[in-house]
């Protein structure tokens, strides 16, 4: 038998209206915010990621699913990525479609994306090799901080729309590129004594990217790191400067966060501003929801014009986990048919194609059955097919152009004429 590629894996129908509705509450905080929607390749060149992402991120360095392409007689093939996030596919879009022209100073471009992502990752709960993000980029000439506050303050109300609680905001400033070298040979000095001690992970970190010795789980390598000098002693004025208005935005609109001096992202093209949002313990190791940050440089890395950016994405497979389980009930149940038609005799199967498409034309869910069969088997179908409703015909139903009605949650039935149906039923969707 063949099965799903690892840490790949089908999203099965019972758990599509836990899907939809994250989906359907991000468009709407979108819709009220003002972000419209833009659809990039999931391939690209593989130039643009390890421009844009950075050659030392372990992104780049070793997640990426990269091929040649098949190339023509006089040409070569050319090295292709599976999308591993989008961010610089939608810096790399608004540069080749000039979005930033005819825009005034303060104009930003809001956009939003959804869709599967590849990273080949280690899989184990909440995370795997094609995963799904929704996200945001605000793309502009502006750096106001009362940007990043504006996202936060949209992801604070659709976290608070899906009822997923005990979330933790995590902010922190990673300054510019030019005090980060600085701040990176502090640290590579402070680590340099350490090394023996710390594990090889953090080792090969401390070669390529020491910022990232700051993710480690190994418990020896953290009461190490806990020690080491953060990135927030080394700040510039300006970016110290941007940090405290942010955080005052944050103050204004009433946003609960942690200020976290060691929490650096795993993605090298973040300046100032990067945040994260944790989800409940619940989730494991894996319990960021939410990651984003600023990028000031990014437009620039990828040969566009000097262009501010701000933007996040958000898991929605760690999406759909963080959701309690009497909101992933309630979802499932809406989400079911409104009636199950169960028919005796061939007559009565006739009348009950006619029926369901009289149903249905007024806006009815309705599921009927193709095969006859005994009515205590049928109706036990019915149960299980969630439906709310049975709707119950043979001979005499149709003689008398009544049918019976049976609400399967409570077992009352009652026998109406089919526009008392459509009417009963409509109330109760
Ligand atoms: P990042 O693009 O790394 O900043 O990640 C943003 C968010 O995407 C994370 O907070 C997760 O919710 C989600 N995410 C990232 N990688 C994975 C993965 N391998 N599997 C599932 N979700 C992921």
């Amino acid at each position: 038998m063949i099965q799903t590629v690892r840490g790949t894996r089908d999203i099965l129908p019972e758990d599509m209206a836990l899907w939809h509705r994250i989906e359907d509450v991000a468009r709407e905080a979108f819709r009220r915010y003002g972000f419209s929607e833009i659809r990039t390749p999931i391939f690209e060149k593989t130039e643009l990621f390890s421009r844009g992402v950075g050659e030392a991120s372990d992104i780049v360095n070793k997640e990426m699913y990269t091929f040649i392409d098949r190339g023509r007689e006089d040409r070569e093939g050319e090295s292709l990525t599976l999308r591993p996030e989008n961010t610089a596919s939608v810096v790399r879009s608004y540069i080749q479609h000039k979005m930033f022209a005819d825009k005034s100073p303060g104009e930003v471009t809001k956009l939003y994306y959804a869709g599967p992502m590849f990273r080949r990752e280690r899989p184990q709960a909440g995370r795997y090799r094609q995963f799904y993000q929704i996200g945001a980029e605000v793309l502009g000439a502006s750096d106001d901080p009362a940007i990043e506050a504006e996202s936060i303050e949209m992801l604070d109300w659709f976290l608070k729309e899906l009822k997923i609680a005990n979330t933790r905001l995590m902010i922190n400033s990673v300054g510019e590129p030019a005090m980060r070298v600085e701040y990176l040979e502090k640290l590579r000095e402070a680590l340099k004594p350490h090394l023996a001690d710390l594990c090889e992970d953090c080792n090969q970190r401390y070669e390529t990217n020491a910022l990232r010795v700051f993710d480690c789980k190994n418990e020896k390598c953290r009461s190490i790191i806990a020690d080491m000098p953060t990135i927030n002693d080394y700040l510039d004025q300006a970016s110290r400067e941007h940090f405290e208005q942010f955080r005052a935005h944050l103050d204004a609109r009433g946003v609960e966060y942690i200020v976290n001096p060691r929490m650096v992202r795993g993605l090298d093209y973040y300046t100032r501003t990067a945040f994260e949002i944790l989800g409940s313990d619940g989730l494991g190791a894996q319990n960021t929801l939410v990651g984003g940050g600023r990028y000031d440089k990014l437009s620039e890395t990828l040969g566009g014009p000097p262009a501010k950016g701000f933007g996040f994405a958000f898991g929605l497979d760690r999406m759909v986990l963080s959701l309690s389980e009497s909101e992933a009930a309630a979802l499932r149940l809406a989400d079911s048919p409104d009636v199950y038609i169960v028919f005796m005799g061939s007559t009565a199967r006739s009348k009950s194609f006619l029926i369901a498409r009289d149903l249905r034309l007024a806006g009815l869910s309705v599921l009927v059955e193709f095969e006859e069969r005994k009515m205590k088997k049928a109706m036990a179908q019915a149960s299980r097919s969630r439906c709310r409703y049975a709707l119950i015909i043979g001979d005499d139903e149709v003689a008398s152009e009544r049918y019976g009605l049976k609400n399967l949650s409570t077992g009352e039935q009652e026998s109406l004429g089919i526009g008392e149906i459509i009417g009963r039923l409509k109330i109760q969707q």
